[in-house]
C-alpha cells in the first residue's frame, strides 16, 4: 500500500495537490476537514461538536478526530493506499495512527510536507474565502489562529515522521503543475 500524509499548514495547497495524487496513485482522499464540513452540513452530533471548535480555529479533540478517521479507514478496505490531508495533526493523532496502520499489516510510507511561508498562507486563504464559504477562511484573526496552532501543535508531527526517515520537505510555492511534480518525484524516488 501507498499511505501518503500530505503534510503542510493551513493554505499550503493539500486539498489541489491530494487530488492530483489520488488520479495518479490511485488513493483514497481522507480529509479530517472535509469530513466534519460533510459532518456540520448534515446537523449531525459529530458536526456540532467540532463546529465549535472550527469556527475559531482551534483543534478538534484527538479522541474525536482519531475515531472518525479510523472508521473511515475502516469503511475502504480495498483502497489502494490512503492520503491523509489534515491528519495527523498533533503527535498523539500520529501515535494512534502508527498503531491503527500496524493492526492492519500496513504503515504510512511517506510523509510530504508542503512548505510555504505564513504571508503567503494568509493571503491564499483571504483568496479561497471568495469560493470556499468556510467561516473560517474569511477573517484574518481566524486564520492567523489556525496557522499558531499549526505552529504550536501540529509543526512537532515533522518530527515523528523525519525519525523514521519518512520525512520529505517539498516547496509549495510555484505553479500547481511545479509542485505536483515535486510531489511525484518525491514518491516515485
Ligand atoms: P482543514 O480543512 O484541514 O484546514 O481543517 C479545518 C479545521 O478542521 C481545522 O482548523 C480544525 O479545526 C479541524 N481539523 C481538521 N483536521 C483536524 C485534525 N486532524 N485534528 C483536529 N482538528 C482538525
Amino acid at each position: 500500500m501507498l499511505n501518503i500524509v500530505l503534510f503542510g499548514p493551513p493554505g499550503a495547497g493539500k486539498g489541489t495537490q491530494a487530488a492530483r495524487l489520488v488520479a495518479k496513485y490511485d488513493l483514497v482522499h481522507l480529509s479530517t476537514g472535509d469530513i466534519f464540513r460533510a459532518n456540520i452540513k448534515g446537523e449531525t452530533e459529530l458536526g456540532k461538536l467540532a463546529k465549535q471548535y472550527i469556527d475559531k480555529g482551534d483543534l478538534v479533540p484527538d479522541e474525536v478526530t482519531i475515531g472518525m478517521l479510523e472508521s473511515e479507514v475502516d469503511k475502504n478496505s480495498n483502497a489502494n493506499g490512503f492520503i491523509f490531508d489534515g491528519f495527523p495533526r498533533t503527535t498523539v493523532q500520529a501515535e494512534a495512527l502508527e498503531q491503527f496502520l500496524a493492526s492492519k499489516n500496513t504503515k504510512i510510507s511517506v510523509m510530504l510536507a508542503l512548505d510555504v511561508e505564513d504571508d503567503e498562507l494568509v493571503k491564499r486563504i483571504l483568496l479561497r474565502a471568495k469560493d470556499s464559504g468556510r467561516a473560517d477562511d474569511a477573517d484574518e484573526s481566524i486564520i492567523r489562529n489556525r496557522i499558531e496552532v499549526y505552529n504550536k501543535h501540529t509543526a512537532v508531527v515533522a518530527d515523528f515522521y523525519a525519525a523514521q526517515n519518512k520525512f520529505e520537505k517539498i516547496d509549495g510555492v510555484g505553479s500547481i503543475d511545479e509542485i505536483s511534480e515535486r510531489l511525484y518525484n518525491a514518491i516515485d524516488k
